[in-house]
Order: structure tokens, then sequence, then C-alpha cells
């Protein structure tokens, strides 16, 4: 019964409308002002924040009393690069809700299953309304799913009135794949995945600083990302400032050397039990071009 949805500058949703606003990701690499075709109708009721701003979070149910029906977050944001949740953020944000009888929903779409078997939640363990899933989810296959309070799923159809359903809805094929990838997702395999995403984080951070070249390398369990720029990066504001241009210099060098970077800077990088030895070395060995060519870039 209520219209408005708080969202963060530098969080995706997904093709949402509604969400389509300060999306960071693909949005923000092709510098896009916000994306044509959704309508003032559409975007009227979301109110943008800036992330890791309690203060703004307070100030916009103040504004609007009973107005606002969630606010929905990134569990630890990857489409701004990696900018994790400040100490207490989260859990701020889960209370700031409660208070204001808002709906808290964590998206864990990239987080989910990797961060931790248990997802972002099973890093930070404050507890959402609703919960969103993909992409690691599917195990290589399109998958995704939401979940939550016992209460607020009663509202879909057929327990309640909200209708939701798709062509490709408990797939069975990707949920098959995604089941399977899931049991044989053990410990080991979590210990590898972070044990190689910091060996590649303190090659990175290594052969960059060998040439000088200014850069914060921010993590989130096994997620992480490299800004080039010497400030901490808690936001949307932050992460436009660093210089981007140093990042297509650095990408274009790693891609000749046959080694290819997520394709933006501001996306967070993903390792995963596929990344063996042999890959280790073959991004060591591309590293010191690619930093060189990151000090040598101009804008
Ligand atoms: C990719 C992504 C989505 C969108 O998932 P789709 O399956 O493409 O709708 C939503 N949230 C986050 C955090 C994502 O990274």
């Amino acid at each position: 019964g209520r219209a408005k949805v708080v969202k963060f500058a530098g969080c995706y949703h997904g093709h949402v409308d509604a969400l389509l606003a300060a999306a960071g990701s693909g949005v923000a690499t092709f510098g896009l002002p916000d994306t044509p075709g959704v309508t003032g109708a559409q975007a009227g009721d979301t109110i943008v924040l800036p992330y890791n701003d309690l203060e703004a979070v307070r100030a916009a149910f103040a504004a609007h009393p009973g107005e606002i029906a969630c606010v929905i977050t990134e569990a630890s944001p990857g489409n701004m690069g990696v900018v994790p949740p400040l100490p207490g953020f989260n859990q701020g944000l889960a209370d700031l809700c409660r208070e204001n009888g808002a709906l808290y929903i964590s998206d864990e779409v990239m987080t989910g299953f990797r961060t931790s078997r248990a997802g972002w939640y099973g890093v930070d363990g404050v507890k959402p309304d609703l919960m969103t899933f993909g992409k690691v989810m599917g195990g290589g296959f399109p998958a995704a799913a939401f979940g939550g309070r016992a209460d607020v799923m009663g509202h879909l159809a057929p327990a309640g009135p909200v209708y939701q359903a798709g062509t490709l809805s408990g797939n069975p094929i990707a949920t098959a794949a995604g089941l399977a990838q899931l049991r044989l997702l053990d410990e080991a395999a979590y210990a590898k995945v972070d044990a190689v995403s910091k060996e590649i984080q303190g090659l990175v951070t290594d052969a960059l600083a060998k040439e000088g070249v200014a850069h914060r390398l921010q993590t989130a369990s096994n997620m992480f990302s490299v800004f080039f720029t010497a400030d901490e990066v808690r936001n949307y504001e932050d992460a436009k400032r660093q210089e981007a241009f140093r990042f297509n210099a650095f990408f274009h060098s790693m891609l000749a050397d046959g080694v290819y970077l997520p394709p933006s800077a501001f996306e967070s990088w993903f390792v995963s039990t596929a990344h063996d030895e042999r890959a280790v070395e073959r991004i060591a060995a591309a590293l010191p071009a690619a930093a060189r060519a990151a000090a040598e870039a101009t804008a």
C-alpha cells in the first residue's frame, strides 16, 4: 500500500524500470544519464540516496512519513566497483526500515553463494525481510530467485493477491544445474576461491605500486576491484572521481596478453574454482605491462 522505493546511487538491481536510476554497472560505464524510455511516472516514486549514508536514509523517512515501501540495497555493492558497507550500515538500514514499517530488501544477486556459502548474509548476519538471488545460483544457467519472511511471501498468488509468474519460472534444467553446483560448493571450494582471490589482489596491487600508479584495492570477501584513485571509495560519487582512463589502458593491455578482466572500472572482479595456478601465473605475467600502460595513460 506504499508507493515509494529507496535505492542507492551506484547499486544495480536489474532491468526494473523504477530501479534504473543511477544504476551503476553498464549505465555508469557508458556514462548514460539515466535510461531513456523510463517514464517520469515510473521513476517518480524512486528515491535515490548516496550509499553508506544512514543520515540520508533517516532524512528520507522523515520527509516521506508512511510513504516508503522498502529500501533495496546490494548486500555489498559490486556494480560501482567493490564498495562494501561500512560497519553498521546494513544493520542501520534494517533498523530504520523496521522503525518505519518498511521492508529491507537485500539484493544478493552478485554476493549470494559467492562471498560465502550463505552469501553476504553469511558475512554480516543482518537479517533482511526479502532477499534476491541470481548469477551464481544457476550454475551457469539463467536462474534467479527471491525469498524472505513467510508473512511477506504469503502475499504471492495463489496464497495472496500478488501475481508473479514467468515463462521460465522454476525452469527444471536451470534448477537442476544450480542445485548440482551448490551441492558441490563445499568449504574447500570457498577456501580455494578466497585464497586465489587474495593472491591475485596482491599481484595487482604490487604491479601498480611498482609503477607508482595511485590506486585503491577494495574487497568484500573474495570480491574485489581496483579504483584508480588514492582515496577510499565509499559511494558512487567517490567511485566516479577515479581516473577511469587508466583502467581502460590497463584493461586493454591485459586483454592483449590474453587476460580478460571485467570490462569496466565500475565492476567487481570475480574469481572461481576454475582459476588454478596456471591462470594465476598468466595473470602475473601480464600485469607489469598493464601497470605500465595505466601509468602512462592520459585522459
Ligand atoms: C546482475 C545483477 C542483477 C540483475 O540480475 P538479472 O538476472 O540480470 O535480472 C540484480 N542485482 C545485482 C546486484 C546484480 O549484480
